[in-house]
């Protein structure tokens, strides 16, 4: 069933599947954020575009060895434009869905921290590729807020270092090269087997193993609600797929019915 009219029957349908669920898992991709003006990496101003030597951070391996792309990479995260972004509606309509005792899990590609921004329950968000919001020492594993780094970045540290042992610090995210973290997939896939409804927002649903938590949540007798700007590779496995502005159609879906 695919709906792009927020005033169809079909709609309210599917408002109403909302309404009923008890344990709905959402797995969310880039589009649930463009509201909020996260800059691309590869467009004509995207980050990338702008600081080729940011892009070889987003490198393991050239990461390691180069201080070079290292410095390269702290400049880019220290970009004011990344530092003030917020949640947008979207954002806030899981929230909502949190606070009505809806929400059973909110797996997400996306690394700027926005769920746990808008304010829904860091149990409850699994961020399969990490999360902006936090460095990580390589070698001692310490985690800190990442303002605190960008502090020291400000204030002339080009490559800090970790403040325990001295090591390497990197964004507490998935860089290429770099594995997933097995619990945090494993904890994922457990919520969308789980759940009785997969809400799947703004994601191409191509990158796996995320995406698997539309195929997993189906088997296990789950609806699938796919909410997109443009197809996506498991249309298939939808139940309703509603195609157009993710800020438009997420709050009025989440909207009680009258
Ligand atoms: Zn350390």
């Amino acid at each position: 069933m695919l709906i792009n009219n927020v005033n169809s029957p079909e709609f309210a349908l599917v408002r109403q599947w909302i309404a009923e669920a008890q344990r709905i898992t959402a797995i969310t991709g880039a589009g649930i954020s463009t509201a909020s003006g996260i800059p691309d990496f590869r467009g004509p101003n995207g980050l990338w575009t702008k600081n080729p030597l940011a892009e070889k951070a987003s490198n393991i391996r050239v990461y390691l060895k180069d201080e070079e792309v290292r410095i390269a990479g702290w400049k880019a995260s220290s970009d004011r434009q990344l530092r003030s972004v917020e949640p947008n509606v979207g954002h806030h309509a899981l929230v909502e869905l949190e606070r009505r005792g809806q929400l059973h899990g909110l797996v997400t590609q996306n690394v700027d921290g926005l769920h746990v921004g808008a304010g829904n329950s860091r149990e409850l968000v699994h961020e399969v590729h990490g999360t902006w919001q936090f460095t990580r020492c390589i070698s001692c594993r310490e985690q800190r807020p990442v303002e605190e780094t960008l502090k020291r970045v400000d204030a002339g540290e080009a490559d800090p270092k970790c403040l325990k042992c001295g090591g390497l610090m990197k964004r507490d995210v998935i860089l290429f090269g770099e594995a997933l973290v097995d619990e945090v997939i494993a904890v994922a896939l457990k919520a969308a087997e789980e759940a009785d409804l997969i809400l799947a927002i703004g994601s191409s649903l191509n990158v796996m193993p995320a995406a698997n938590v539309v195929p997993r949540g189906k088997a296990a007798g789950a609806k699938v609600v796919i909410i997109n700007g443009q197809p996506t590779e498991m249309d298939h496995f939808a139940d309703a797929f509603l195609l157009g502005d993710i800020s438009e159609l997420l709050p009025a879906l989440v909207a009680i019915p009258d």
